[in-house]
Order: structure tokens, then C-alpha cells, then sequence
């Protein structure tokens, strides 16, 4: 596994593409010049790492578009220590984001085979979340909430009401719902009951798996 100076400068490449869609957020453009994008794929598609494109990783999911990455983590204006739940660790790019913004990050997977990779892999790196989490997004994490933020990285049918109920007052759920496409949709939380909802535009994720009986 190696890192050049040629990575770097696609990396640099990269977060100015990111910043001519929108992505403002320095510490977050910042994150994506430091993480090695490249070995989070197979390495006969190293190529296509630095392109703002999602790319399929293993069990048939996909390592999300940087875009989506930046956009997902710009918006949750991620703060130092921020306890985050991630839902769809996947490759653990986005993992490794939260962590670059120094978040202390609790990542829950369904798929056995990306579970045991991504949490061999990432403290390899010298990411090292909280926690992995071999489990039902849907179901969050109960036993460590309340969180600051949640974000969802995979295409919700619908919001999982654990989810909301698992948020600090003035937390944050970060969640793209819909089949086909989905809406990217932010809540916050007002008070116990009350929750701000926002719909951030159409992205597209690879569907989250159905609940386990
Ligand atoms: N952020 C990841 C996205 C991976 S794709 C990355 O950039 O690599 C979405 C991930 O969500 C997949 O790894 C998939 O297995 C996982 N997933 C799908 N349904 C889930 C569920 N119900 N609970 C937890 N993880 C789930």
C-alpha cells in the first residue's frame, strides 16, 4: 500500500472539484486532501480513486461519491469530540472523514464481509473509531446514545424512528430517503418532541438493507 506525491496532488485536484460544487467547509476539504481515497478500493482501480465518482467496493455496495462524502459532512458541521453514529460503514471512507474532523465515531455495518474488512483495514491507516458495530442501522445504537449527530450513508425506505429518538437536543439526523433516488433530508432536534425537517436535494445511495427479524 503506498502513498506518492502523485496521490497528493490528485487529492488536492479533487477537493477543488468539490469546492466548484459547493463544498465550502475547509476542514472538510481539508480531510479529503489527507485520506489515501486510493486504498480504499482494489488496487487495479486506483485510477479512478480521485474522480468524484462512487465506485463499487464489495457485496455488491459502493464507496460513496466524494461529493456526496463532503456534502454529508459539511451539512452535520461536524465539531471536535462530536459523539457520531454512521450507519453503512462500507469501505470507511466516510468513517475516516468523521474522524479527520476529529469526531468520536460509533460505525455500524449489516454486511459481515465489509464489517470485518473496513475494521481491519481503517486503524491500519490510524483511523480508529469508538467503536465497530456489526449490526441493524435501523435500530441505531441504543446503549450509547444520545448522539450529536447520525448520519446514514445508505437509501432509506423511510426514517427509523429509533434513529430521531437517539438524538441530543440540537442534534442532527443526516438521512437520504427514498427507493430509486432519495432526498437528502436533515432533522434536527428542537426539544423532546420537536423536530426541524430539511430536504437538501436528490442523491443517489445504494439501498439499506431490510431489517433483520
Ligand atoms: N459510507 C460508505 C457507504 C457504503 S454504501 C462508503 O463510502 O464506503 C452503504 C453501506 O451501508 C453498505 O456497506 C451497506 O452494507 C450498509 N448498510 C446497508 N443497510 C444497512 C443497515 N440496515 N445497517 C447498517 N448498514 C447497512
Amino acid at each position: 500500500m503506498r502513498d506518492t506525491s502523485k496521490h497528493q496532488g490528485l487529492r488536492n485536484q479533487l477537493a477543488t472539484v468539490l469546492q466548484a460544487k459547493g463544498i465550502t467547509d475547509r476542514k472538510v476539504l481539508n480531510a479529503i486532501r489527507q485520506i489515501p481515497r486510493h486504498l480504499f478500493i482494489d488496487s487495479s482501480f486506483e485510477d479512478h480513486a480521485y474522480k468524484d465518482k462512487a465506485f463499487p467496493i464489495a457485496a455488491e455496495q459502493t464507496i460513496s461519491q466524494p461529493y456526496t462524502v463532503a456534502f454529508q459532512s459539511q451539512t452535520l458541521a461536524i465539531q471536535p469530540n462530536d459523539k457520531v453514529l454512521e450507519i453503512g460503514t462500507g469501505s470507511g471512507y466516510q468513517t475516516a472523514v468523521l474522524l479527520e474532523l476529529k469526531a468520536v465515531v460509533f460505525s455500524i455495518e449489516r454486511q459481515q464481509e465489509l464489517f470485518k474488512k473496513t475494521s481491519l483495514f481503517l486503524p491500519k491507516l490510524g483511523y480508529m473509531p469508538k467503536k465497530f458495530i456489526f449490526g441493524d442501522g435501523y435500530k441505531g445504537l441504543p446503549e450509547q446514545a444520545p448522539f450529536d449527530k447520525i448520519i446514514v450513508t445508505a437509501g432509506a425506505p423511510f426514517v427509523p424512528k429509533p434513529l430521531l429518538s437517539q438524538l441530543k437536543v440540537g442534534g442532527m439526523l443526516l438521512i437520504p430517503v427514498g427507493d430509486t433516488t432519495q432526498i437528502m433530508t436533515l432533522f434536527i432536534r428542537k426539544s423532546a418532541k420537536e423536530f426541524e425537517k430539511q430536504e437538501l436535494g436528490d442523491f443517489a445511495f445504494v439501498p439499506m438493507l431490510e431489517e433483520k427479524n
